[in-house]
């Protein structure tokens, strides 16, 4: 019989992570306990110096957690997984792994609004420096690289910009003197995009989005391809203490069962609303990467196995004319995250990138008309129907 890592992702997605189970159970249980009884002092006592196999207590490890980052190790082909309580507890966590003072980032100039604000302030504080370059030119992350750099950071593609990022150059870049290339494969998920196969060493998810799917969870991981790297980032996972609890594994394993057959309605209703915005006389720019006016298509169809949920797009009257779309659709829910079930819009330039200031904001080119949409798993016609309808009020 082929093992689970032999298979394909649609099977992955059902039974990765799943094994046999008192009663016949077919889904594994909770164990919602902070804590495990020991038979013995000895026995304790072997379990704490790595003796024995064994649970000790739910931060360091408990089996629904597990049960949870086996199945995202296996998605993402990587050799271990972590379940972090939120995707910034999971950044935080391989920031912290992997970097010392007087250490050197490049990174990514359009990513997730928090993570740059991390590595500029807090980070910054510890006295890592960061340098924010436009990694979609693979020349102006080589000439980033100083002799301290130790990690690469990408977000491909970017948030909210959806410019891409060439995977294979970037790992190239950063193997050549020794640092570590990390990237956020959150909007891609593993279905999408598979980072391991084109060289990256670290993989991060906010679960938030769509591995849990359903917008009732905050959670996050890290996934490593490198077993030795293992030990120091579970020390660190530990010592920070940004764990996931047992009941929201539970409910992000339940939720990447569905996520192979919910990125396919994904990428079709993204098409569909995509090319519909594209045609619109009030609309002067979309930016998704399943349409051949993309201006990064060829790049995108070659490390990507599909365009995604996630579309921006500018109207013809800017930022009101924004704030009109916004206020007047009723399929689409005013609400910031992305990669749920439900279809979401929001407006990063005053939400998920308003703790950038404005001149990092320009430099990422988050123009202030800028929308972004998450489109999710309704009927397609129907979301069209409704940006047809607040087009027309605005
Ligand atoms: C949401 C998001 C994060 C942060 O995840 P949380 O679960 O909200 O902490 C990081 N990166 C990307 C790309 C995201 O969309």
């Amino acid at each position: 019989m082929k093992s689970i890592e032999e298979c394909k992702k649609e099977t992955q997605a059902v039974h990765a992570g799943i094994d046999e189970y008192e009663f016949g159970s077919v889904v594994p249980p909770i164990y919602q306990t902070s804590t495990f009884r020991f038979k013995d002092v000895d026995h304790g006592a072997r379990l704490f110096r790595g003796d024995e196999d064994g649970y000790i207590y739910t931060r360091m490890r408990n089996p629904a957690v597990e049960a949870m980052e086996k199945a995202i190790a296996v998605l993402e082909g990587g050799s271990h997984a972590l379940g972090c309580g939120s995707g910034m507890a999971a950044v935080n966590t391989v920031l912290t792994a992997l970097l010392s003072k007087n250490d050197h980032v490049v990174c990514s100039e359009s990513v997730y609004g928090p993570t740059t604000t991390l590595l500029s302030g807090v980070f910054g504080k510890f006295g890592v420096r960061t340098d924010f370059v436009d990694t979609s030119n693979s020349d102006l992350i080589r000439s980033a690289m100083k002799p301290e750099t130790k990690v690469v950071y990408i977000e491909t593609p970017g948030n909210p910009t959806m410019v891409v990022t060439n995977i294979k150059e970037a790992a190239a870049i950063a193997h050549k003197q020794g640092a570590y290339l990390v990237i956020d494969n959150t909007f891609m998920s593993p279905i999408l995009q598979n980072p391991f196969e084109m060289g990256a060493d670290v993989i991060i998810h906010s679960l938030t989005k769509f591995l849990n799917g359903h917008a009732d969870v905050v959670a996050g991981a890290v996934v490593l391809k490198d077993p030795n790297l293992y030990p120091q980032f579970r020390k660190t996972l530990n010592q920070i203490g940004g764990v996931i609890d047992p009941f929201n594994s539970f409910l992000v394993h339940r939720g990447i069962k569905t996520l192979d057959v919910r990125i396919e309605r994904h990428n079709k209703n993204a098409m569909k609303v995509a090319k519909f915005l594209e045609n619109h006389p009030k609309v002067s720019w979309v930016r998704y990467p399943g349409l051949e006016s993309f201006p990064q298509y060829d790049l995108a169809r070659q490390q990507m196995k599909g365009p995604g949920a996630m579309i921006t797009c500018e109207l013809s009257g800017g930022l009101n004319a924004g704030k009109c779309l916004m206020n007047s659709l009723r399929i689409f829910q005013l609400a910031v995250s992305l990669g749920g079930v439900e279809s979401l819009v929001q407006h990063p330039a005053s939400m998920t990138h308003a703790s950038m200031d404005k001149k990092q904001r320009e430099k990422a080119k988050i123009t202030d008309g800028l929308v972004r949409l998450s489109v999710g798993i309704e009927n397609a016609e129907e979301l069209v129907e409704d940006l047809e309808q607040a087009l027309k009020l605005c």
